[in-house]
């Protein structure tokens, strides 16, 4: 099956999450987003798709890298074209990305299970058809009513549970909030959330990003006491040295990494080092599924756990396809914001979650999203 197109998509959304200054999400205006649809085309007319942010798979990209890799090649054997790519990243000054890796990868995902006939969940493993969900709640803000103090994390957090999550993981208040990072109100925010769901809801927090090795370990006791299920990315994970430091000291598990590079390499060094107690990776930062699979497959070699990072049809899939992962994490989730709303883009979501707080996985072929494929035609700002 010869690859002969790989196309971009750019088009437009209307969306009420706005970035800011650090990057983290929150509620806003309403606002026109951009997203891009890479699609990967067979002689015979097979096709799969994958979305990712319009610069992740910009014309450069798809010009100087992708199609020279893809075209003309067996959209099967997506090991080798993975490696393709990979090898020509350290060359490429940075312009080909983990991100770009992974979008193809997806694509190329999707194809095989539309040829197929079968979701893609089934290929690469077909543990479960439903996933357990963790609400996941954005970063903390300064909105009257929305996540600016410990009690409105504990009003949202009652709201998950009646939604149906059977788990919850609290993003803190980071820079440029006003007061952010701080300790005490972190610890805080996760004591109320304790309190106003009770004992029997896991709970686990991802703070600021950057604490000193001695905040970490002071927000981790704190944890500790709290019975949380685990504590993460809250040092930078670029020093392996400060993780191993800090999970030799608590007992809380210290789950990662999640934002480090190095695919899963990285992961089997953090391993070795005893720098976490379960792993993670997802699928847009290491590389595809192809990459996230390995990083699975490691952690169970050696009796860990791997939680996959971020929502999404590619994640959902690596969810329900192992074993050795036990939730899903849905979200970004904020009291303003209606995540069970469907993206123009789509004709309905691709991780609909039930009272029970289950997410079940599409019986769709290829990674299961349902495209919208009219709204994208009629809202392309620019094809590639
Ligand atoms: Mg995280």
């Amino acid at each position: 099956m010869k690859i002969a197109r790989v196309q971009g998509t750019e088009f437009s959304y209307p969306t009420r999450r706005s970035v800011d200054g650090a990057g983290h999400s929150h509620p806003g205006p309403e606002i026109q987003a951009r997203l891009a649809l890479l699609t990967i085309t067979t002689e015979d007319g097979q096709s799969g798709h994958a979305f990712a942010p319009p610069e992740v798979i910009r014309p450069h990209v798809i010009d100087a890298f992708v199609r020279k890799v893809l075209v003309g090649q067996d959209a099967f054997q997506r090991e080798q074209l993975w490696h393709g790519l990979e090898h020509w990243q350290r060359g490429s000054a940075g312009q080909l990305t983990d991100r770009s890796l992974a979008a193809v990868d997806q694509a190329l995902w999707d194809l095989a299970g539309r040829a197929l006939g079968q979701p893609v969940y089934r290929l690469i493993g077909g543990y479960r058809d439903k996933v357990p969900a963790y609400g996941s709640t954005m970063c903390g803000d300064e909105f009257k009513g929305g996540l600016s103090t410990p009690d409105e994390y504990a009003d949202f957090a009652e709201r998950l549970v009646s939604r149906g999550y059977k788990a919850i993981k609290l993003h803190t208040w980071m820079p440029p909030v006003s007061f952010a990072p701080s300790v005490e109100m972190d610890i805080k925010a996760c004591a109320a959330v304790r309190e106003a769901v009770g004992p029997h809801i896991p709970l686990m927090l991802d703070g600021y990003h950057n604490y000193s090795r001695v905040d970490a370990l002071t927000i981790g006791r704190a944890l500790e006491k709290l019975n949380f299920t685990w504590f993460e990315e809250m040092m930078n994970e670029q020093s392996m040295a400060s993780y191993a430091w800090l999970a030799d000291q608590l007992d809380i598990p210290i789950v990662g990494p999640e934002s480090l590079s190095g695919k899963h390499h990285s992961r089997a060094d953090w391993v070795k080092a005893g720098a976490c107690d379960i792993l993670r990776a997802g699928v847009p930062g290491v590389g595809g599924i192809s990459p996230t699979l390995k990083v699975a497959h490691l952690a169970e070699s050696f009796g860990m756990q791997c939680e996959v990072h971020g929502n999404g049809a590619g994640n959902l899939a690596v969810c329900a396809a192992i074993r050795n992962c036990r939730w899903y994490e849905r979200g970004l989730l904020h009291p303003f914001l209606d995540y069970d709303e469907v993206p123009a883009y789509l004709n309905q979501l691709a991780d609909p979650m039930d009272a029970e707080g289950y997410v079940h996985l599409s019986p769709l072929p290829g990674l299961g999203e349902d495209i919208n494929f009219g709204y994208i035609e009629a809202h392309t700002l620019r094809k590639y």
